[in-house]
């Protein structure tokens, strides 16, 4: 039999109060890869990552991890499943340094000191940047710095599956090409990510599936090389005029 999706989502709609903004996502995020979320302004992307770390609940639908049922979860349930959100804005607290950013990730972790060390010196190893600047507040960072921070944090929750909204919103090139190498490096280390990211060809690139939406729908899913060399979606998300 095969192994238990780490996301299996059939039919959820969800949104704000009586507004519903998702409407019937179906998606299947297998553990070890990279998962890509892409679409339009206004799409449902962050939406969707909310329903899913349980900010927002849902409508209907079903929601598993490992065959687990997520639908009615708290966000306190989901976040002991491994499912962590790094949100977009990356919400730092500005006046404490970088290293009780990060050990704010590992809150509700009941582990001994030595583990959390442990941890802490592996999301250093990741992000350098952060080793130097353990013992300055989050808000002297740049923004580059803020977005490995939070990525950190995240990884101190432990998590299964690390969902990241907006990678490079704000970031130079330079920037946005070094996080990426550390999320492939996380991912070859088995680290399994549904990212959320505005430049499509970044994250087609870095995905092994994509999904796009469009008005709270998913239009298309494929394998992100497939996608990349699609004319269509080039045509539609990348900008690019085909020769
Ligand atoms: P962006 O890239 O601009 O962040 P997105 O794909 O992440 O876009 P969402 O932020 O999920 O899209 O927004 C989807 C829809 O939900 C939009 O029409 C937006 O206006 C609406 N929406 C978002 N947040 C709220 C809210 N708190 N209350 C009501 N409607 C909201």
């Amino acid at each position: 039999m095969a192994d238990p999706l780490l996301l299996e989502l059939n039919g959820l709609c969800a949104g704000y109060g009586e507004i519903q903004v998702l409407w019937g996502i179906d998606m299947a995020v297998r553990s070890g890869e990279i998962t890509a979320l892409i679409g339009s302004n206004g799409a449902g992307k962050t939406t969707l990552m909310r329903a899913l770390s349980g900010l927002i609940p849902m409508q209907s639908g079903s929601y598993r991890s490992n065959s687990e049922d997520l639908a009615t979860a708290s966000a306190a349930q989901i976040l002991s499943h491994g499912i962590v959100h790094v949100p977009e804005g990356r919400r730092l607290f500005g006046a404490m340094s970088v290293e009780d950013n990060l050990l704010m990730g590992a809150y509700s972790r009941k582990v001994a000191r030595a583990k959390l060390t442990r941890d802490l010196d592996r999301v250093y190893t990741t992000f350098p940047k952060l080793r130097e600047r353990r013992d300055q507040a989050a808000a002297t960072l740049s923004g580059g710095e803020q977005q490995m921070c939070a990525i950190g944090r995240g990884l101190m929750s432990a998590p299964q599956l690390l969902m990241i909204d907006e990678l490079s919103l704000g970031l130079s090139p330079l920037l946005v090409e070094q996080l990426v190498a550390a999320l492939r490096a996380l991912n070859t280390e088995g680290m399994s990510i549904l990212l959320v990211e505005q430049d499509v060809t970044t994250a087609l690139d870095l995905c092994h599936s994509a999904y796009i939406m469009d008005m709270g729908r998913i239009v298309r899913t494929g394998q992100g090389a497939e996608l990349l060399a699609d004319p269509i979606i080039r045509d539609a998300y990348l900008g690019v005029l085909e020769e």
